[in-house]
């Protein structure tokens, strides 16, 4: 759902968006998901690669070879190429903290424009979506708003007065919602990252039935009412409320966007959400209803190449209508 009239109004484009072209990666643990766009992140093509090893220099080599073979076949030389993983990245630069890819302290940024020949920007993940929803999603027309989402871990973006804020990763993936729940790897009792992360969530519901359970059948077994899947994925639910609810307190945003690759446990339990969500709201204030929108890892790509365009664009690009 778009706002028209609220918000900044668009800058005018004296650039023709169909002339450019950028490439946005995004890597998971798992695989390398790349896209292809115009300026305006419009994605042309895509492509998925599963990751076979996390040594840096094999990443360095993949993405490298996902990157060549746009470029082969791109109408136009591309701009930029933009990377974001999970995770800590400094000043743009190296990879200082990524427990999904277990990496720390990489350079990647130099060893990727090395490897390239292409201006490389590197930032976080849930940066990159942010950037992204601002621009071209469901955070246009707002000048304030907050993404969270839920997957590996928990992440956070937060625009105010129309520019994104440089949040740390770990104030809101580990807010404190219940000071008797369970613990998270950082040894923290009931943070918002030990109720509301996918592992925090497979791992409880496994413990309870005495055997390994997968994200998805976690949340099959609790629309089906099974008790232990039922009342993990409720407690994540009441968790994440809480957590949108601290959000919404403490920055005054208009509009919370929830997504990753977890964020279906909000489907299933609602009205848990709306619970924490509620239970300190004001009564003539209400926090903002939070909108669920899941997003794909290729918008996630997406998100990445709009990292590129707003370090050769920094003034904005904003789509028109
Ligand atoms: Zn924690």
């Amino acid at each position: 759902m778009r706002t028209p009239g609220r918000g900044r109004s668009s800058l005018p484009l004296d650039v023709v968006p169909g002339r450019y072209r950028f490439i946005g990666v995004k890597l998971t643990e798992e695989s390398v998901y790349a896209v292809i766009t115009d300026l305006r992140a419009n994605v042309l093509e895509r492509e998925v690669v599963a990751l076979e090893s996390l040594q840096v220099a094999d990443v360095v080599a993949l993405v490298s070879r996902i990157v060549t073979s746009f470029q082969e076949r791109s109408d136009l030389p591309v701009s930029a190429v933009g990377v974001t993983v999970g995770g800590q990245v400094e000043a743009g630069e190296v990879v200082a903290d990524s427990p999904f890819l277990h990496w720390h302290e990489i350079p990647f940024r130099a060893l990727l424009r090395e490897a390239l020949g292409t201006p490389v920007h590197l930032d976080n993940d849930v940066v990159g979506l942010t950037r992204a929803q601002h621009w071209f999603g469901h955070g246009r027309g707002f000048e304030n708003f907050a993404l969270l989402t839920i997957g590996a871990g928990i992440g956070y973006g937060l625009v105010i007065n129309d520019a994104m804020v440089p949040t740390s990763i770990h104030p809101v993936s580990h807010f404190p919602v219940n000071p008797g729940g369970p613990l998270c790897p950082l040894g923290h009792r009931g943070c918002a990252t030990a109720y509301m992360s996918i592992p925090s969530i497979v791992s409880a519901a496994s413990v309870g039935h005495g055997r390994s359970l997968g994200f998805e059948e976690v949340l099959e077994l609790a629309k089906g009412q099974d008790p232990v899947a039922r009342r993990v994925v409720r407690e994540a639910a009441l968790a994440l409320g809480r957590t949108a609810a601290a959000i919404s307190s403490l920055t005054g945003v208009e509009r919370i966007i929830l997504s990753g690759e977890g964020v279906h446990l909000a489907d299933v339990a609602r009205a848990d959400l709306d619970e924490g969500l509620s239970d300190y709201g004001g009564a003539h204030d209400p926090h903002p209803q939070p909108i669920v929108r899941p997003m794909d890892f290729v918008e996630w790509a997406r998100g990445a190449a709009v990292i590129a365009i707003h370090a050769e664009f920094p003034e904005g690009i904003r789509a028109r209508p």
